[in-house]
């Protein structure tokens, strides 16, 4: 029997990296897994190579009524929902002089109001369940960074949405904590998937060098932190932040 036999999760940013890691580690322990990405094609390849129920759907996490169709999306599908992940992501790096207001606005939506809008959805179906007998409760899992604990350098837009991420996890947990929802939020460290691979090379030898594990995480080693966190294993933890970093800024 798998951790999640019989549960319904969303993915945010599903097609690829973190998000793709955690869909097949969700399938893999019985969940029925819908992915959500901005991009379709790439959203249903992915839910086609599951192994197990799964669906694709498109929606920009910025979007309001595109975040209530995924939510819908997954209902009709599966007739629940008990696990969403707030995952989708992107960098936008540049200096603080350099950076423009477009770089900064676009990070803070797609992670602050991206993540906002999906547990505001995701919330209240989770509560009605609850209300109703469906379910003994849900799990909300936020992907923060590391750099939102230590900052990094060209990432004030970057930062201040992983900080922000916390703070709202702890806030929405407390929301969420009467009716056995769960909230609770992840900092990777440096992780190899295609945003990493997009930093030069030497910036990518000194974030590798500076890890006491000596090598970037895989994302199937976030997969595993959120698997914890969905399932029971973790029926006791809300508005906790875990960090996967092999040991970076401890
Ligand atoms: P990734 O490989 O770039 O995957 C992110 C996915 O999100 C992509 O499929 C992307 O689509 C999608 N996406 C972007 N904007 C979206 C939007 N507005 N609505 C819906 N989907 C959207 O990134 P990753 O490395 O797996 O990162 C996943 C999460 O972990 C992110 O929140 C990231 O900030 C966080 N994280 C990553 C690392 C790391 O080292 N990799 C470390 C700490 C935290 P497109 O490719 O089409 O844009």
């Amino acid at each position: 029997m798998g951790l999640l036999e019989g549960r319904v999760a969303l993915v945010t940013g599903g097609a690829q990296g973190i998000g793709l890691a955690i869909a097949q580690r969700f399938a893999a322990e019985g969940a029925s897994v819908v992915i959500a990405d901005i991009d379709l094609d790439a959203a249903t390849a992915a839910a086609e190579a599951i192994d197990g129920p799964a669906a694709g759907v498109r929606a920009d996490v910025v979007d309001p009524d595109d975040v209530a169709a995924m939510v819908a999306a997954t209902t009709d599908r599966f007739g629940r929902l008990d696990v969403l992940v707030n995952n989708a992501g992107i960098t936008r790096d540049a200096s603080l002089k350099n950076m423009t207001l477009e770089q900064f606005r676009q990070v803070i939506d797609v992670h602050l109001q991206g993540t906002w809008l999906g547990m505001k959805e995701a919330l209240a179906v989770m509560k009605a369940q609850v209300a109703d007998g469906r379910a003994d409760g849900g799990a909300i899992v936020n992907m923060s960074s590391i750099s939102g604990k230590i900052g990094n350098f060209g990432q004030s837009n970057y930062a201040a949405a992983k900080a922000g991420i916390v703070g709202m996890t702890k806030s929405v947990a407390r929301e969420g904590a009467k009716h056995a929802i769960r909230v609770n939020a992840i900092q990777p460290g440096f992780i190899d998937t295609a945003m990493t691979r997009a930093m030069p090379a030497d910036a990518q030898e000194a974030a590798t060098s500076s890890i006491p594990m000596q090598r970037a995480g895989q994302p199937d080693e976030v997969a595993k932190v959120a698997l914890f966190l969905a399932s029971d294993l973790a029926s006791y933890c809300t508005g906790i932040t875990i960090e996967v970093t092999g040991g970076r800024h401890m």
